[in-house]
């Protein structure tokens, strides 16, 4: 395939142009790189080892072309950072140099470069190897996008789930800000399933889905499907108090969606029951903590009648680990 068709394909499936970073100390080749690509790539430049590791950190580029020799870290040393770093570790980088022994291509691919290409370089060789790893590196995110969706609803599952919380513990620890968990099941739905229809059934877990997420603000905010009829929102930076008054604002919207359900006993629509937790995350404390905390008043909420929310009274204080 041709470098235009990739470009093609990037803004069809993944809406953007792919970003390449080409890193070498001398400008002429960068150049020569960058008329090679520019027109289809978004081209960042590096003319050192550790330029070239901060615009990776920064811009997780798709694709990293980078030389070996050069001044401050060389090249090898630039491709083994980049892949002891986890946020890192994925971006294929393809090593292009002047060292063209057969045991410098080992010693790159040995270091986990995808592809090796000599200097001087010659354009139809670069554009199709250049191709071919964006084309890789496109269906790799893709495929990673979909494993991480719920396939009824179209929000994130359980895995995407764990993902995020660990995620957001993590920088709301370092931040210092609250984590809320805002946990939700659908009242009586087996009795709706049984009324009318496990398809109907899908319809309407579908519907409740888009509620939550049209209801979520933050662009941080994540909805995902917990369970069956069950779903779980992560709100970073936001209080126990913030927390619980999108809770009822999603629980309202739930109700005013005016699904009938004549076998429920809890009103002649579809309801949910909602359970709140929030906390002060620590890098030391279990973030699962605060998912049972949350489920627990999720549990109250049943209990107590269904088709509401509970909150903890207080902020839910963590256990440390140590
Ligand atoms: P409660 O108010 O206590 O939550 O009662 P409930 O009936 O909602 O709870 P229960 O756990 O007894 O039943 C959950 C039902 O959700 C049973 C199951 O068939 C249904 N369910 C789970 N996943 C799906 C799904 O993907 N599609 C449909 N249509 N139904 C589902
Ligand atoms: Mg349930
Ligand atoms: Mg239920």
């Amino acid at each position: 395939m041709t470098i235009h068709r990739i470009l093609e394909s990037w803004l069809l499936h993944a809406n953007r142009r792919p970003k390449i970073l080409i890193a070498d100390d001398q400008p002429t080749n960068i150049k020569v790189l960058h008329e090679l690509l520019g027109a289809q790539c978004d081209v960042f430049m590096a003319t050192g080892g550790a330029d070239a590791i901060t615009i990776c950190q920064r811009e997780l580029p798709d694709l990293v072309l980078l030389d070996v020799v050069m001044d401050d870290i060389d090249g090898h040393e630039v491709c083994r950072l980049l892949k002891a770093d986890p946020l890192t570790s994925a971006i294929p980088i393809i090593f292009i140099t002047s060292q063209s022994q057969e045991a410098d291509e080992v010693m790159a691919l040995q270091l986990g470069a995808v592809d090796f290409i000599t200097k001087p370089i010659n354009p139809t060789i670069v554009n199709a190897r250049v191709s071919t790893h964006l084309t890789l590196k496109l269906q790799g995110d893709l495929l990673r996008a979909s494993a991480l969706l719920d396939g009824l609803t179209g929000v994130g599952n359980r895995r995407k789930f764990d993902e995020d919380l660990l995620k957001d513990w993590r920088y709301t620890a370092r931040k210092k800000e609250p984590l809320s968990i805002v946990m939700l099941d659908v009242d009586s739905f087996k009795r709706y399933n049984d009324q009318y229809g496990h398809q109907a059934g899908d319809v309407c877990l579908k519907s409740v889905a888009r509620a939550i997420s049209e209801a979520l603000r933050r662009p941080y905010d994540s909805v995902a499907r917990y369970g069956g009829e069950e779903f779980a929102c992560l709100l970073p930076s936001t209080d126990l108090r913030g927390a619980t008054v999108l809770a009822e604002t999603i629980q309202a919207c739930i109700r005013a969606l005016g699904i009938e359900h004549a076998a429920s006993d809890v009103a002649p629509v579809l309801t949910v029951s909602i359970g709140v937790a929030s906390a002060m995350p620590t890098p030391s404390a279990n973030p699962h903590d605060l998912i049972e905390t949350a489920d627990r008043q999720l549990y109250q909420a049943k209990r107590s009648g269904r088709a509401r929310v509970c909150s903890i009274a207080a902020e839910f204080k963590l256990q440390d680990a140590q």
